[in-house]
């Protein structure tokens, strides 16, 4: 396989290592992205829910509006599925046709002029003078590493790994509908989702309906995503609704940024970088923003070489400090009890538009739906 040499190689063409490479391109310099997947639509592990911001991203420009569908609401549920509508003036988050939605972004690397080399599993590198090596890929004065939660460039390289995972798994029915399909439905619950949530959403094609809940190395469990449905499916209006036509999975980090996430000349970005919001799990905007955030630096070295190999210093880096707090707090004392009764009190609803909305939330009165008898 012919070798070439680029300015960066970037593994991984998820949402981080695209914004990255976009970047790069726009300053000019010869980037290629390698990404094992033999077709970016395939083996999605992500729900792909847009917060209302990740849409201003420059690399959602222009995104075509059957990828996309906006959701106004959300459906907080107790334990005892007792509910509040949340909703926040203009604001929305926005489910996605995610298969389409990442050719589409692998369309528009092309054509940027970036070489996007699909069905190419990063191995190994090995550092030659001021350049790192790829073998049958190529040399790069520099390497990003955006191969998500569980880096293989991080680990390979002595970079910081990823070590608090959450494990979701969703299950997707095309061309159903939700009872309520303007709102995101979201469930707390010990039993099904310890320390996390389940969720239900409407997307372009059909209904996700899916569960994360804590994982331990070792000895994981696999969430009952069947009796979940069974358990909702008075409020979502899912009673029957058979086989999954796809089941996405995957690791989401949530113990926030990995400690060392850059060294000479190899930087982690996105997931692989510990860039996922604690509480919320939603890591696309964050993913987006840090590897546009990288590219910039990165563009910035590449146009003064003497720079050599001084750290990589972004604005874009939280260090979740808050969500961390609340993460502890979530792993270490949920009880369903507490939520049943404090649901529907101020201090619920405020914390829960906080999470959703950040600072423009506020709560919609609306009509009490039944919880469920089961
Ligand atoms: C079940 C689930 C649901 C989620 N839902 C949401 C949501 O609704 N909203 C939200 O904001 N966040 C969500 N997240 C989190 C979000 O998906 C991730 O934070 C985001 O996708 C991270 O983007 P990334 O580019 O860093 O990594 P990834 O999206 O993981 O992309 C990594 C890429 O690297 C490639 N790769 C991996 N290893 C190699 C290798 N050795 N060689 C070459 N290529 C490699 C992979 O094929 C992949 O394309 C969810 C996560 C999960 C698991």
């Amino acid at each position: 396989m012919q070798e070439t040499d680029y300015d960066v190689i970037v593994v991984g063409a998820g949402f981080a290592g695209i914004a990255c490479a976009r970047t790069l391109a726009q300053h000019g310099a010869r980037v290629c992205v390698v990404d094992r997947k033999r077709d970016l639509g395939e083996r999605i592990h992500t729900t792909g829910i847009l917060v209302a911001e990740a849409l201003l991203h420059p690399c959602l420009a222009g995104l075509p509006a059957a990828q996309i569908r906006a959701v106004p609401h959300v459906r907080l549920y107790a334990p005892n599925l007792r509910s509040v509508r949340l909703a926040a003036p203009d604001y929305r988050f926005y489910t996605t046709d995610t298969p389409a939605l990442m050719r589409w972004l692998g369309d528009g690397l092309v054509e940027r002029g970036i070489t996007l080399r699909l069905g190419t599993p990063f191995r190994d590198a090995e550092r030659t003078g001021d350049r790192w090596r790829l073998p049958g890929i190529g040399r790069a004065r520099w390497l990003v590493g955006a191969d998500g939660a569980t880096s293989r460039v991080a680990m390979r390289l002595g970079l910081g790994r990823v070590d608090q995972w959450l494990y979701g798994v969703e299950h997707e029915f095309d061309g159903v509908a939700l009872r309520e399909p303007d709102a995101l439905h979201c469930f707390i619950s010990k039993h099904y989702a310890p320390g996390y949530i389940g969720w239900v959403a409407q997307t372009p094609t059909g209904v996700q309906a899916g569960l994360a809940r804590r994982h331990t190395p070792g000895s994981p469990v696999v969430p009952d995503i069947d009796g979940f449905l069974r358990h909702t499916a008075v409020m979502t209006g899912l009673s029957a609704p058979g086989r999954p036509d796809s089941i996405r999975a995957g690791l989401i980090p949530c113990g926030g940024p990995v400690h060392a996430w850059q060294r000479d000349g190899v930087v982690l970005v996105g997931d692989a970088a510990g860039m996922v919001s604690p509480v919320t799990a939603g890591g696309i905007h964050a993913g987006l923003r840090h590897g546009s955030a990288v590219g910039e630096a990165l563009a910035c070295r590449l146009q003064c070489p003497d720079a050599g190999d001084i750290p990589v210093v972004t604005r874009a880096v939280p260090g979740f400090r808050t969500k961390r707090a609340l993460r502890w707090a979530f792993d270490h004392a949920q009880f369903d009890g507490p939520f049943d009764l404090a649901l529907r009190t101020p201090f619920m609803r405020l914390v829960a538009e906080r999470l959703y909305f950040h600072r423009r939330g506020h709560v919609v009165p609306a009509p009490d739906v039944s919880p469920s008898m089961d």
